[in-house]
């Protein structure tokens, strides 16, 4: 089988050379983007790819307003602290993400809590939150993932949030392009997070944004991204500590370009799942119900860890790039004493999953 999987692959890719797991695709618009920046001399934390590219994501996402950010960690970080999280709150995230989500977490001195995870989404399990809740009581707020961009069921998580007084905050880092019900991911939420880190779908080389319904909060994140700088032609007063978190103006050159090739990577992607599925079958991690997918990284499913390390091994020998699922939040040392349940369910994902090259060139 793994072998098959290689050849597979490489077909798929038309490729006898390394293939990576992911990369970004550019072609001259993103030249022609850049250039125009560099040749404005606004490059840094003026100039208007700024907010044409916020105004292009909000509108994209169905959200009223979009703020860009440095990268998807400070975007978190200002949405955690935006939602009022503050010294010595629990918030809930899950223990199957990357560890930005719980770094954002630490960042307003909170405590991350680790509910596990279901099997299909691979994001935050509503059952085993809400009988988090039931037995532990209030926490500030929760942080699901939309893991590898297939939507966790996130209409049920607003609904125990509203009925045990959380806040919610997506982190959609890996979910651009992803639906749930037929509405962008991010909307469930006070506010979100974006990342495009060069290795999402994609990229301003770093970069992130926060995604807002509430116009108050959007107005409030671009004050403290901006070292909470009073608007004044010449004067430098500042309301209150902020943050220098703004996105350069250069990166968000770069994002336009990105920008606009999204639908047909998305449609790329999609093709590429259709292959994958065809070819693991069930191993294949599939798209879970109600939800619309961007299938930024695909996954299958091996046997057991024993099979999963071998996998990884084989392929990675063999010049295809492979990776396992990140190490669980709570068998980490910084984390390792934070409050959890039971996390079976990512456990098992844990044991089994591997990313397998998902790049897409059009
Ligand atoms: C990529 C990512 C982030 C943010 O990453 P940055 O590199 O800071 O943009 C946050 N959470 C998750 C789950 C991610 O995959």
């Amino acid at each position: 089988m793994f072998k098959e999987a290689v050849d597979f692959i490489r077909s798929v890719y038309g490729s006898g050379d390394f293939i990576a797991l992911h990369q970004p695709y550019f072609d001259n618009r993103e030249l022609e983007l850049t250039s125009e920046c560099i040749k404005s001399t606004f490059v840094s934390s003026v100039g208007k790819f700024v907010s044409d590219f916020e105004d292009k994501v909000a509108e994209f996402c169905g959200v009223k307003r979009a703020v860009a950010c440095v990268n998807g960690t400070n975007a978190l970080h200002l949405g955690l602290k935006l939602a009022g999280v503050a010294e010595g709150d629990k918030v809930v995230t899950q223990p199957l993400t990357f560890i930005a989500t719980a770094n954002a977490i630490k960042y307003c001195n909170a405590e991350p809590v680790f509910v596990d995870v279901d099997r299909d989404t691979m994001g935050m399990s509503p059952e085993k939150l809400e009988d988090f809740l039931k037995k532990n009581g209030f926490v500030k707020a929760v942080v699901p993932m939309h893991t590898f961009g297939h939507p966790c069921r996130i209409s049920e998580i607003r609904d125990i949030c509203e009925k045990y007084g959380a806040k919610l905050v997506e982190d959609c880092a890996e979910s651009l392009g992803s639906f749930y019900n037929g509405i962008h991911t991010g909307n469930w939420s006070e506010g979100a997070s974006l990342s495009f880190n060069g290795n999402k779908i994609i990229t301003t080389g770093g970069g992130g944004m926060l995604l807002f319904n509430d116009s108050k909060l959007a107005d409030r994140a671009k004050h403290l991204t901006t070292q909470a700088k009073i608007p004044h032609r010449w004067e430098f007063r500042h309301s209150e500590c902020g943050y220098n978190y703004r996105m350069p103006n250069i990166n968000a050159a770069l994002g336009m370009a990105q920008f606009e090739k999204l639908p047909a990577l998305l449609a790329k992607k999609r093709e590429l799942a259709d292959k994958y599925r065809k070819f693991f079958g069930g191993r294949f991690v599939d798209e879970p119900k109600n939800a619309r997918s961007n299938f930024w990284l695909q996954a299958v499913l091996l046997d057991d860890r024993k099979q999963r390390d071998e996998f990884l091994a084989y392929t990675n020998d063999n010049g295809v790039m492979t990776r396992p699922c990140w190490c669980l939040m709570n068998e980490l040392e910084m984390f390792k004493d934070c409050p959890h349940g039971d996390l079976s369910n990512a456990k098992w994902i844990e044991d089994r999953l591997v990313n397998i090259p998902s790049w897409v060139r059009l």
